[in-house]
């Protein structure tokens, strides 16, 4: 099938490799021509474990071809991709400029009968939008122009994994000729047992945001767990076990922190929230789970204050920039936020992350990046643990502790074993489980 993509990010550009590794002939545009130079030079514009060898194979197979040109990606699509950002405005409500501008871009240039597919994630309401564009911008194709809700699933850092081998396919359309050619372009993941499932647009759209907001609601309800553990002296990974156990429960998303970031669920839940009051049902719920979450942050740097006292002077290390392990994606990351606060309140901040380091500097520039986490602990009076790459429960303890001032470890991803700490002589704040203390800091 001849599939466009608009929009070449993370979601657009994982939508093109494992468009293209299903067999389909794929054009992606997008608006920025540096990305689109990097990308033809077999280089994704950021990092995603794998994709720039399925990129390279892709391209060099014939399949996937990339442009800035967006009428080249239109020109005889028998179905196009949107994927363009959806961010928030001042207010929490999704700005859906960029849809609009795609999807007149779709309008002007399809060349016959197409599908306008919305992979980004949209407000329910949306699609009747497009819909509408789509009529006053081409009577000539009325009827023949259809649009399609099909949210992605998939999650930075397994992103191709997920694209190839979803949990299910979600296709709202209202269209029987769109469904069976989305039913068509999806036959190679079909075939192998993936489960489609078909409703209505509103249906699919609105499921998107009630997938992302359930899923922040599960983070959100350990931490605040998590700050009570702390306050009785109980262990929230143990909690966490106990209710994970049960079936109904499951353990996933039950892991306390410094809360959730990245480009889905802070905003997402806004957005969400922002559609439900605008349609006159006050999501309360919602604003506590972006309440507690925020919450999250500031639990840290009381945590900090209770040990080091002033923080000004003090001199601060962060271990993970990104959102979460396997991505350099830094937009709306704890850590950041973390660093920003720090630095109001007169810490230094030194950081290290395996891939985010430049991402997070040019967000930051106060920020000192290094590349080591070593050299970052150095003449430090504390490690906050901020993202839980693997490579972090490797670290050589004893020489982590030597290269610290003060020997405090924050550990706002559960990450390490507390008798290991106590072994290395660390002072050891986890989250919602009981400090540890080495025996010569014990008083
Ligand atoms: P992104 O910012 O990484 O990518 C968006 C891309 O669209 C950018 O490269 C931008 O230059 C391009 N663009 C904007 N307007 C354009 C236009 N008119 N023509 C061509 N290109 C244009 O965003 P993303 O992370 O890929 O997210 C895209 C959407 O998918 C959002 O709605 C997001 O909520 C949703 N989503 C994201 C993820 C994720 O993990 N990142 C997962 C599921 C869903």
């Amino acid at each position: 099938m001849r599939v466009g993509v608009i929009g070449t990010g993370h979601v657009g550009l994982v939508s093109c490799a494992s468009l293209a590794l299903m067999g389909h002939q794929v054009v992606g545009c997008d608006s920025d021509p540096e990305k689109i130079s990097l990308i033809r030079s077999g280089v994704a514009p950021f990092y995603e474990p794998g994709l720039d060898d399925c990129l390279r194979d892709e391209m060099a197979s014939g399949r996937l071809t990339f442009t800035s040109d967006v009428q080249e990606a239109v020109r005889g699509a028998e179905v196009v991709f949107i994927c363009v950002g959806t961010p928030p405005r001042a207010s929490g409500e999704a700005n859906l400029l960029a849809i609009e501008q795609a999807v007149r871009q779709f309008a002007r240039y399809a060349t016959g009968p197409a599908i306008a597919v919305a992979k980004s994630t949209v407000p329910a309401g949306t699609a009747g939008r497009v819909q509408r564009v789509l009529l006053l911008e081409r009577p000539d194709l009325a009827g023949q122009l259809d649009v399609v809700s099909n949210p992605e699933f998939l999650r930075e850092g397994t992103a191709l994994e997920d694209a190839l081998h979803p949990d299910r396919i979600l296709v709202g359309a209202s269209s029987p000729r769109a469904l069976e050619t989305m039913r068509r372009l999806y036959e190679p993941l079909l075939n192998h047992g993936c489960k489609l499932i078909e409703t209505d647009i509103r249906t699919a759209e609105l499921a998107k945001h009630a997938c992302n907001a359930f899923l922040a609601l599960k983070i959100s309800y350990v931490n605040a767990l998590a700050r009570l553990c702390e306050k009785v002296g109980a262990d929230v990974v143990t909690i966490a076990d106990v209710m994970g156990a049960d079936a109904r429960i499951g353990r996933a998303f039950l892991n306390a922190g410094l809360g959730f970031g990245g480009y889905c669920f802070p905003k997402d839940i806004q957005a969400f929230e922002r559609l439900a009051a605008g349609l006159g049902y006050e999501f309360t719920l919602l604003r506590e789970v972006a309440r507690i979450n925020e919450e999250a942050v500031a639990a840290t740097i009381e945590k900090m204050r209770g040990v080091l006292w002033n923080l000004e002077d003090k001199r601060i290390a962060l271990f993970g920039l990104s959102f979460k392990p396997g991505t350099d994606d830094i937009r709306f990351a704890p850590a950041l936020a973390l660093a920003r606060r720090l630095i109001e309140d007169g810490a230094s901040v030194v950081g290290y992350d395996p891939q985010a380091g430049p991402n997070a500097k040019e967000e930051l520039p106060e920020l000192e990046v290094v590349l080591d986490p070593y050299e970052a602990a150095v003449k430090c009076h504390a490690v906050v643990i901020c993202t839980e790459w693997p490579e972090f429960r490797s670290l050589d303890l004893v020489r982590l502790r030597n290269a610290l001032i003060f020997p405090l470890v924050i550990d706002g991803r559960n990450l390490f074993d507390p008798s290991d700490m106590r072994a290395a002589g660390l002072l050891y704040y986890p989250t919602g489980r009981p400090p540890v203390e080495p025996d010569d800091l014990a008083s």
